[in-house]
């Protein structure tokens, strides 16, 4: 059996799984994101290891590699990545050249949005919104069955305004990412309750239990990604509407709010259905494996 490996590239953490041709996720292997790593020398090292722990030398047939920020896909360089420290960076080959396997090369929420295509929640759909809600917040668009990209600037939903009362990391206030992402509901909470490190499901959960501050808070956090759904669908029609990362994993909690603020701000519109993701929060994985596994003939098979 040929088995991939998918590198997903974070701000704080580098995260490999090893993956067979039927897409089952069969081991995991996690190491911090080397910091102010501007060349990519020490990121590189760190993928190398990971991959040795994940399969002996000469399993993985090829890599798929995801990381965040502005990307040229084609070339396999960075352009830009606030939170890698990386400038027009050509990570894809650096790291071919350290592990001597091919490497495919994605964006973090587009190598999602290619796994709920190709075989999840957008499949058979020509149109449809892929947006992952984790530590940021970003959308993969799918317009007449492509994802696009636009040269890596396309889907930065995070950064509308919503008019939120939160600063944003990008240096404005109001943005969806500063009042809905996972971190911001985080810090929210902390903020208001004093008690730190609740997850934002355990907000979620907290919010439906009757707890005021994780109500006030959640509620704020839905309505924001409302508003922004509104935008995204009044331009774009999707057909489908997906929710993936972190936040995801609060199911109905996250989709009801969303649906009902919908239901009361949308009039003419075509309403989408809202959906979480059919990988969950493994979707970028999923589509890193997915990536790695078209360089190999047969698909790995
Ligand atoms: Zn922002």
């Amino acid at each position: 059996m040929k088995l991939v490996a998918a590198i997903d590239v974070g701000g704080t953490s580098i995260k490999g799984a090893l993956v067979d041709p039927d897409l089952h996720i069969i081991a995991t292997a996690n190491a911090p994101t080397p910091q102010n790593d501007v060349d990519g020398s020490k990121t590189v090292k760190v993928i190398s290891e990971l991959l040795s722990k994940l399969a002996s030398p000469g399993e993985i047939k090829a890599v798929g590699l995801a990381v965040p920020g502005a990307l040229d896909e084609t070339n396999g360089i960075s352009r830009w990545s606030g939170n890698l420290g990386w400038k027009n960076l050509p990570i894809r080959d650096l790291l071919a050249r350290e592990i001597k396997i091919p490497v495919a090369f994605g964006h973090d929420v587009r190598t999602g949005a290619l796994a709920e295509l190709r075989n999840g929640a957008a499949k058979g759909l020509n149109n449809a919104i892929f947006i992952p809600i984790g530590t940021g917040i970003a959308a993969a668009l799918i317009i007449d069955g492509q994802i696009r990209s636009s040269n890596g600037f396309a889907g930065e939903i995070g950064h509308v305004n919503v008019g939120g009362e939160f600063n944003c990391v990008c240096g404005k206030k109001g943005c969806l990412e500063a009042a809905a992402s996972a971190l911001s509901i985080t810090n929210a909470y902390a903020q208001a309750s004093g008690k730190t490190g609740t997850s934002s499901e355990e907000i979620a959960t907290l919010s439906q239990n009757g707890d005021a501050i994780a109500q006030k808070i959640w509620e704020n956090a839905m309505a924001s990604i409302a508003t922004a759904c509104q935008m995204l669908i009044t331009v774009l029609a999707p057909e489908v509407i997906i929710f993936g990362g972190g936040l995801s994993q609060s199911g109905n909690l996250l989709i009801d709010p969303i649906a009902k603020s919908l239901g009361e701000s949308l009039t003419f519109q075509k309403v989408p259905q809202l959906v979480i993701a059919h990988y969950g929060a493994q979707a970028g994985t999923i589509g890193c494996a997915m990536l790695a596994l078209d360089l190999l003939p047969n698909g790995g098979n």
